[in-house]
């Protein structure tokens, strides 16, 4: 266009006939004061909160008005741990074997909107075999429908240690695994490793600081890597502006992690009193997944549906979860609210919020922790709150949630990035 003036018009129309969706709420909880929010409007602009507005307003003709005044809105939650690729079944150990990374994908991609249609529109995917950073490219372009994804693509964990993936294979199949497969056995392996999820395009880190309950591996808790190891793989995170998480049940691997300079301690199921203060003192967060160990615990029940050296550990591990979360929560442990599905089921992520709140953390706080808190580790400051100029991610509720903790399993409305995608 040559004449500039002419162009400055066409311009200017077309910002006022941009449409514009006009949310009117109900109530609006406030996550950060707890304070509900009565009769007000939400106006969302392409993909950002414009305005939040006294009363129930509608803008143009052009504009989009969707009817919530029946409905307590809430920030999209955020899950710091899940596992998106997978779901447990008794086949699971066999799938290794069976499955094709396309199968894989394929099967994702239910798990993904499972997810987001749960209210959940940001999660932190902490392992599977890198299809998960795929499918993460794959909902940002908008061509599957599915949460935000800030993956770590493969865990890291050392040779037998819980994350490495030959575990409980015939001797010929096991082979030697390295970096590039997650398996390190020194500090200069976890260096190369972490470059190589970069490489890949892994958003964090994840490490198996200690021994886990779904590996086929006789124990559950054993510190597996050195101090030395754990300090090589964080710095070399820093470097790439990388957070780090490890996956730890025994004290001793946890302390490692700790102080190795691990910034989330997932599951922290055996956490001593001294390693809560040195939580608190390194400025650590607890994942609690209470979810995954109620599940784990739940399908060593089941005859045949875990091997036995599996079902073993989660019923000496799974059941111990509730009870040091509420210690720690007590003593003041930073809590990153965080499922482990895929070890529970997709979708059921809401759940946590209900067996956080009866292990005695206060609603509010649970959801504090699922929106605040997880954004700010993310570093993400334009998520996890409903403000001017915040990610327009939505969901909204039928019940008041500080009153009825349930009402949050049900979650009637979803946008994400100011799309629609549940109503
Ligand atoms: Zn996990």
């Amino acid at each position: 266009m040559k004449n500039p003036f002419l162009f400055l018009l066409f311009l200017a129309i077309g910002i006022m006939n941009a449409q514009e969706t006009y949310l009117q709420c109900g109530n609006i909880l406030d996550v950060e004061s707890g304070k509900l929010l009565s009769e007000r409007t939400i106006i969302v602009s392409g993909n950002k909160i414009k305005s939040i507005v006294s009363g129930y307003v509608a803008g143009n003709d052009s504009d989009k008005i969707i009817d919530l005044k029946s409905k307590t809105i809430l920030p999209g939650f955020i899950d710091m741990h899940v596992h998106i690729e997978s779901e447990s079944s008794p086949s699971r150990y066999l799938e290794s074997f069976t499955k094709n990374e396309a199968d894989i994908a394929f099967q994702s991609t239910i798990y993904a909107k499972k997810t987001l249609m749960a209210g959940f529109t940001t999660v932190r995917d902490l392992g599977g075999s890198g299809v998960n950073i795929s499918l993460r490219d794959a909902i940002n372009k908008g061509t599957i429908v599915g949460p935000r994804i800030f993956t770590a693509g493969k865990a890291l964990a050392s040779t037998g240690g819980h994350a490495d993936p030959t575990n409980g294979t015939r001797n010929d199949l096991m082979g030697d695994p390295g970096p590039k497969e997650g398996v390190v056995n020194s500090p200069g392996d976890g260096r190369k490793a972490v470059r190589q999820r970069y490489k890949e395009g892994a958003d964090v880190i994840k490490i198996t600081a200690t021994g886990g309950v779904l590996s086929v591996a006789k124990n559950g808790q054993n510190p597996q890597f050195t101090i030395d190891e754990i300090r090589a793989i964080t710095k070399t995170a820093d470097d790439y502006g990388m957070l780090t998480a490890a996956h730890a049940h025994g004290d001793e691997g946890m302390q490692r992690a700790i102080l190795g300079g691990i910034k989330t301690i997932e599951h922290g199921t055996l956490m001593s009193e001294e390693t809560m203060d040195l939580m608190v003192k390194h400025k650590a967060f607890m994942v609690p997944t209470l979810s995954a160990g109620r599940e784990a615990a739940r399908l060593a029940k089941i005859p045949n549906f875990l091997p036995p050296v599996v079902a073993k550990k989660a019923l000496e591990i799974g059941p111990k979860l509730e009870a040091t979360f509420s210690r720690a929560y007590t003593k003041g442990v930073s809590i990153a609210f965080g499922t482990d599905s895929g070890v529970s089921p997709h979708g059921d992520n809401g759940k946590e919020f209900i067996y956080m709140y009866n292990a005695g953390m206060p609603i509010i706080e649970t959801l504090q922790s699922a929106t605040i808190t997880n954004a700010k580790l993310l570093g993400e400051d334009e998520l996890g709150q409903l403000k001017e100029g915040y990610i327009a991610d939505i969901i909204a509720v039928d019940d008041n949630p500080l009153k009825n903790v349930e009402t949050l399993t049900n979650v009637v409305f979803v946008m994400k990035e100011g799309i629609v995608y549940k109503q």
